[in-house]
């Protein structure tokens, strides 16, 4: 039935924008960026969240905060900040088998220091490879857990030899904080949406690069645009960056109507959805109407494994907050490994996936209850240029059956929203129709 609100005075004044996307140079620019955010080596947190937001800045004005190590944040603690200058593992005869200068996948996130002369055996449990991408580099982090770890490419390991081996992992912990970035939209309206990505992967594309340009894009595409909703931004270190902002806006939850977490949107794959915990949120019934590409999103329930819909969906929270994606996180393999680079995600792929949410931000923007002005039996469209004057067709003509539609579930029980749902008639020519019986005053 109705969506997130009832109709409104003067609301179908906003512009809306439901033509093709015409700008072409869009996907490139969110490519650029992606290219630049890539090697940065990004953690939960350290100077790679801190560059990583200024370099997205230069797209968009970001508010940094800035959550001090210790802080208690509901369950968790926001820990120690992370830096690393360097790690290798020398054999010995002083060949490089790893440098972190080469790839900052190498040493898994959040490694203690270490500086130790050790054989084969004993450095293998701190060994991380993947034995069916023999070439690729995986990803491990560790960050509430002390521990340290080398990742590299299987065959490059299998071909280490036997030791010693001089392993140094310069890194350095220290009570610093944790850092995360928001951008506010302000709509006309007290009511808000949430897109929200995360920040703390290092060098990979897909899984991380790409959700941030894209939404970075997004928010630049809204200025300017006078909208009814407030749109914020969320760029926060995975679980305990997004923990950090719940608390800090937990009064203001309840004014939280919409939300998307977004990752892996630059590849071919997909679109795919993962609906919020409460399954059928006017959030998980749009992005079952948008098309990426010209498919539609395979839908998935909600489960609790994921990115930060995981937060936003715990129970105390409960937000209408689905996860948008192309393909699916651990479906592809490439996920989790230095395979996930610049070549897997394209400028086109970057695009469809922008142009997919904003498609999103059109709905949301556009949808309200109608009414019907003259309900009693059909208003005679033909003499108001909106029907036929030859009748006999087997089908009415799209434009027809839209109008059709409208007028018949515009009883106020109905939102454009539900009237896609029921009709099958995509929204945005629905939402065309209306406007045009609205102009000759058949529609409120
Ligand atoms: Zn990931």
């Amino acid at each position: 039935m109705a969506g997130g609100r009832a109709s409104c005075a003067g609301f179908g004044l906003i512009a809306m924008d439901f033509s093709p996307q015409t700008n072409l140079s869009i996907g490139d620019d969110i490519y650029q960026l992606a290219s630049r955010l890539f090697p940065i080596c990004r953690s939960i947190t350290g100077p790679g969240v801190r560059e990583t937001l200024a370099v997205m800045a230069e797209t968009i004005s970001l508010a940094v905060h800035d959550v001090p190590s210790g802080r208690q944040v509901f369950d968790w603690v926001v820990p120690p900040e992370w830096r690393i200058s360097g790690a290798t593992i020398l054999d010995a005869s002083g060949r490089k088998i790893v440098d972190f200068a080469d790839s900052n996948l190498h040493v898994m996130g959040y490694s203690i220091p270490v500086r130790r002369t050790m054989t084969r055996s004993e450095l293998e449990p701190h060994i991380h490879t993947a034995p069916d991408q023999p070439d690729a580099i995986p990803y491990r982090t560790s960050y509430y857990q002390p521990n340290w770890g080398f990742c590299l490419a299987h065959n490059r390991w299998q071909e280490a030899g036997d030791g010693p081996f001089e392993v140094v992992i310069d890194s350095h912990f220290h009570e610093g904080s944790l850092t995360y970035g928001t951008f506010t939209h302000k709509g006309t309206s007290e009511r808000d949406v949430l897109f929200s990505a995360h920040i703390c992967h290092p060098s990979m594309a897909n899984d991380n690069c790409s959700g941030l340009a894209v939404l970075a894009h997004v928010a630049q595409a809204l200025r300017g645009r006078t909208t009814w909703y407030n749109y914020h931004f969320l760029f926060a270190p995975g679980t305990i960056g997004a923990l950090c902002w719940l608390q800090e806006n937990e009064q203001h939850l309840h004014r939280l109507d919409h939300g998307l977490v977004v990752s892996c949107l630059g590849d071919s794959g997909g679109p795919t959805y993962k609906r919020s915990r409460q399954g059928n949120a006017v959030i998980d019934r749009i992005m079952a109407q948008v098309e990426c590409d010209g498919r539609k999103a395979s839908l998935q329930d909600f489960s609790p494994y994921g990115y930060d819909e995981r937060q936003f969906c715990s129970p105390g929270f409960n937000l209408p907050v689905g996860l948008l994606q192309r393909s699916a996180h651990g479906s592809f393999p490439q996920y989790h490994t230095s395979d996930d680079n610049l070549s897997f995600i394209t400028p086109g792929d970057l695009q469809a996936s922008y142009r997919m949410i904003m498609d999103v931000i059109d709905i949301l923007e556009a949808d309200y209850v109608p009414v019907n002005l003259s309900p009693k039996g059909e208003p005679q469209l033909g003499r108001r240029g909106l029907y036929s004057a030859t009748g006999g067709h087997r089908t009415a003509p799209p434009d027809t059956l839209a109008c059709l539609w409208v007028l018949n579930l515009a009883d106020g029980n109905h939102s454009l929203l539900d009237m896609a749902e029921r009709s099958g008639v995509p929204f945005a020519t629905l939402a065309d129709s209306a406007r045009r019986l609205r102009e000759i005053q058949l529609l409120t």
